[in-house]
């Protein structure tokens, strides 16, 4: 029997749960791009998505995907041969190396392993090995989607100054922003990269760059720059088109505008208090379902360096794909796969997955989702410790008094 028909929950990092508003949002007609009420919602949506990542500098935005964000990145921030440094901790920071490889750049990759955040003194010393000065900028991701690893960005921007190196401060934050706490200008990030389709609660084919008025200046010349990508007019143009480079993507933007008043009224740091317990939640369950089968546990150690939007676990191959199943097919909870953990060809894939806690999520669906897993380890025979709901709760009680 399944107990699948009702509604069902994605609870996989992006796409995330598309709130009930933003949908509403985008089902209307084509608007006039030419002039009248888009024109007037598009000014107002610059102004929320700088508060989102709470920056007062620039925004440029594309169609497109997090992949596009980056290579939007690529193309402004670098000429043809320059040196950039990724800190990878997981898979993303390697995708971003890979891509900004592919254009040119010269790459090299300080790479932390998929279940630790970045070393500061290895990268204090890669800093001071470049006393040249090549390096142009640092790409480092602030939630890794697949590990759930997050890195802390001002402890980052606190190294290149105590070392004295002019490298720009590039951060991907398409896994993190409307859900971990994010302060660019205040943890001196020069450019910032997120995807409309995770935090930010719309439908994927939105990217974001954000950046500062040093990397403004700084990249003036960056060849690798085409008129596509260039982020300057998408920021500065004098027609409406030139924002997007084109036609705008209409219903995203009025999808977009219903998510950015959804976070303007619940207040960003709400927003942030809210993954935190929902977070805090999940990591409980997995501690006590841990207390009763050593091959359960979370990626991450230390709870300081955990992703607040998605959480990677293990639960011992093949339990992990089996519980998957059983929860979506069962219960209608979509859990994510464990992503980078192990070749997908490899019997020990089939021990991760993640669970999400992104976007659009409240404490009945953080909680409901729990349950479904445990109600999946009983049907399923999988061997785990007592208590997991009821800790799960307790932390939901407590973080909302
Ligand atoms: C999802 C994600 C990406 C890739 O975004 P796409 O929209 O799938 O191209 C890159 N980095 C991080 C941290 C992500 O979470």
């Amino acid at each position: 029997m399944s107990l699948a028909h009702g509604r069902p929950y994605l609870a996989i990092p992006g796409p995330s749960t598309m709130p009930d508003r933003v949908l509403a949002a985008m089902h209307r007609a084509a608007p006039n791009i030419y002039e009248g009420e888009l024109h007037a919602m598009v000014a107002s949506i610059w102004t929320d998505l700088k508060a989102v990542a709470r920056t007062a500098q620039h925004v440029a935005l594309y169609i497109g995907n997090g992949h596009a964000a980056w290579e939007a990145a690529n193309a402004n921030l670098f000429s043809r041969g320059d040196a950039a440094l990724v800190l990878a901790t997981g898979n993303f920071g390697i995708g971003w190396a890979n891509s900004a490889r592919a254009v040119g750049v010269d790459v090299t990759v300080l790479d932390f392993g998929k279940s630790s955040p970045v070393d500061l003194g290895q990268l204090e010393q890669a800093l001071r090995a470049d006393a040249a000065h090549r390096l142009k900028a640092v790409l480092l991701t602030h939630v890794d989607t697949a590990s759930s690893i997050r890195n802390d960005v001002a402890a980052v921007r606190a190294v290149l100054d105590a070392v004295g190196h002019p490298a720009l401060l590039a951060v991907d934050c398409i896994a993190s922003l409307g859900c971990d706490e994010y302060r660019m200008d205040a943890w001196g990030v020069d450019v910032t990269v997120a995807a409309s389709q995770k935090g930010l609660m719309v439908p994927p084919g939105l990217g974001f760059v954000w950046y500062s008025d040093k990397a403004l200046e700084r990249c003036k010349g960056s060849n690798l720059r085409t008129p596509y990508w260039d982020w300057t007019p998408r920021a500065f143009g004098t027609e409406f088109w030139q924002y997007f480079c084109g036609t705008a993507p209409t219903h995203h933007l009025f999808g977009l505008r219903e998510s950015l008043n959804m976070i303007a009224e619940e207040g960003l740091e709400n927003v942030w208090a809210r993954h935190e317990v929902l977070a805090g939640a999940v990591w409980a369950a997995f501690d006590a379902w841990a207390m009763g089968n050593p091959a359960i546990g979370l990626n991450v150690a230390d709870p300081a360096f955990r992703g607040r939007s998605v959480t990677a676990a293990r639960f011992g191959a093949p339990h992990a794909t089996r519980l998957r199943q059983w929860t979506e097919h069962k219960a209608g909870v979509t859990l994510g796969i464990g992503l980078g953990m192990a070749a997908s060809d490899d019997p020990a894939y089939h021990g991760f997955l993640r669970v999400a806690h992104m976007g659009h999520v409240n404490a009945h669906m953080t909680l409901g989702a729990l349950a479904v897993m445990e109600a999946g380890l009983v049907a399923l025979d999988i061997p785990h410790g007592p208590g997991a709901l009821a800790a799960a709760a307790r932390v939901v009680g407590q973080g909302a008094r």
